[in-house]
Formats: C-alpha cells, sequence, structure tokens
C-alpha cells in the first residue's frame, strides 16, 4: 500500500478511536515499566498501540476471549521496543494468538539422520519471523513487577532480531552501531554469565536469566527484557550490552539522561 495512504489511515485511527482514557490509565498503572517514560513518549506509545491493536489480527488460542484490554494492553508492549524505531519494523508481525495461560505446541525437529521427530514443550511465548506471536495472557499479565520478566518484549525482541532473515541475536543494526564491537559485546557478556553458571552460581543470584544461555537470540532477548524492565541492573551488571541496546532502541529518552 502506497505510504501516504496508510499514514493517512493510521493518523484517523488515532483520531477516531485511540485506547480510551479509563483504559489506558489501567494499562500504566498494570506495567510499571512504562513509569520510565517521558509524557511525549507515552503519547506517542499510545498512539503506535491504537494503530497495532487494530491493525493486526488477535487469534484467540484455547478458551482464550480477547477483549480490548487485552488486546490494548499486548499492543502497548509490543510497541514499546520499537518506540523510536518505528513500526514498520513489526511489519513481519501480522498475527498474534493468545492463550489463556501456558500453552504446548508441537515441536518439529529433524535429527542428524534426517528424520524428523515431533516433540511437545510448554511455552508462555514463541514468535519466529514472518510468523505469528504466540502468548500466554497469564503471563503478559504477571509481567508488572519489575522483575526483568516479560514475556511481550522477549518476544518482540525475536521479531526485531529476525528482520533481516536471521533470528541469531544479530539484528540489523542502525546506522552509528558497529557490527564487530556489538558481537564483542556479547560474546563478553555470553562468556560471563556462562561462566558464572558452570561454577555453580545459583540461577537468583546469577547476573542475568541463564534461559539467556540457550542460544544467542535467546541472549538478545533477555537482555532486552531486562533493559527495559531493569535498566538499572543491567547498566550495572553488563555495561556494554545496556550501552549498545540503548543506541539501538534509543530510548527511553529518560534513560539516556
Ligand atoms: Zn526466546
Amino acid at each position: 500500500m502506497f505510504d501516504w495512504l496508510r499514514e493517512r489511515r493510521r493518523r484517523r485511527l488515532v483520531e477516531d478511536h485511540p485506547i480510551p482514557d479509563d483504559r489506558w490509565a489501567t494499562i500504566l498503572d498494570r506495567n510499571p515499566l512504562l513509569d520510565r517514560l517521558a509524557d511525549t513518549e507515552l503519547d506517542h506509545l499510545r498512539h503506535m498501540a491504537t494503530v497495532f491493536a487494530r491493525e493486526r489480527f488477535f487469534e484467540p488460542g484455547g478458551e482464550m476471549v480477547i477483549d480490548d484490554l487485552v488486546r490494548e494492553t499486548i499492543a502497548t508492549l509490543a510497541c514499546l521496543p520499537v518506540l523510536h524505531l518505528g513500526l514498520d519494523w513489526l511489519d513481519a508481525l501480522r498475527t498474534v494468538i493468545v492463550y489463556p495461560g501456558e500453552f504446548t505446541p508441537e515441536i518439529e525437529e529433524m535429527d542428524e539422520a534426517g528424520v524428523v521427530h515431533v516433540r511437545r514443550e510448554t511455552r508462555s511465548g514463541e514468535a519466529w519471523h514472518g510468523g505469528p506471536m504466540v502468548l500466554s495472557w497469564e503471563d503478559v499479565a504477571a509481567s508488572g513487577p519489575l522483575d526483568g520478566y516479560n514475556p511481550v518484549v522477549h518476544e518482540i525482541a525475536h521479531v526485531l532480531d529476525g528482520r533481516n532473515g536471521h533470528v541469531n541475536g544479530f539484528p540489523p543494526l542502525p546506522q552509528g552501531i558497529d557490527s564487530a564491537r556489538w558481537t564483542r559485546d556479547f560474546e563478553a557478556a555470553w562468556d560471563h554469565l556462562d561462566r558464572l553458571e558452570r561454577t555453580g552460581v545459583p540461577d537468583e543470584d546469577l547476573p542475568l536469566d541463564p534461559y539467556a544461555l540457550e542460544a544467542p537470540e535467546e541472549f538478545f532477548a533477555v537482555a532486552t527484557e531486562c533493559f527495559f524492565e531493569r535498566p538499572d541492573h543491567l547498566q550495572a551488571v553488563f555495561p556494554e550490552v545496556y550501552r549498545q541496546l540503548q543506541a539501538f532502541y534509543r530510548g527511553p529518552v529518560a534513560l539516556h539522561a
């Protein structure tokens, strides 16, 4: 579609069907990570979330009933990472499937002999490039406390990561970010976390959720969750990763102070 037409339609959406004041207040109240945003950022986020909530197809999984609050909460959290990058970064994400709780998709894997095995694994969220984002509402609703856990932000990190065709912890980097330095900083943090985990440091004492060590893309997603949920903590434990993510996400602006 022509960009100007899309922009005009989006402007009309924001003018005619904005997230109403009462629901926006509820969303802010339940998601204290939004407290860090400047007023102008919050206005912008509300506009983006209005567009996302109306343009994306929300599909219930299981017995889920998707109401406006569910749709707009997920839209707000999905737009937070792209607040300064722009909604275009989420163009590949057309569908959001929401289950009431954890879900167990069938996962197909090919072994070394080329035989495909199907297994089931319980999950609270998943996303892959060009596919839907799948979420557990119970987990989204539980992501209020600023503990570094935020399944929507996590899955959106995977969507951004895959924008260059590969989900590997290396998203398309905006101008001004040196790719060699990005790799070096993330590898150093990975090695540090890996060392601590191997020496038997309990999970709760590790600087980052050890799920980050599952794969480079998980490290990027878990670090992104921490960046938006506990930026002070991330800055203290992995200052280089924090700096890279700040350069990548370009905000919240208050964090630049
Ligand atoms: Zn993940």
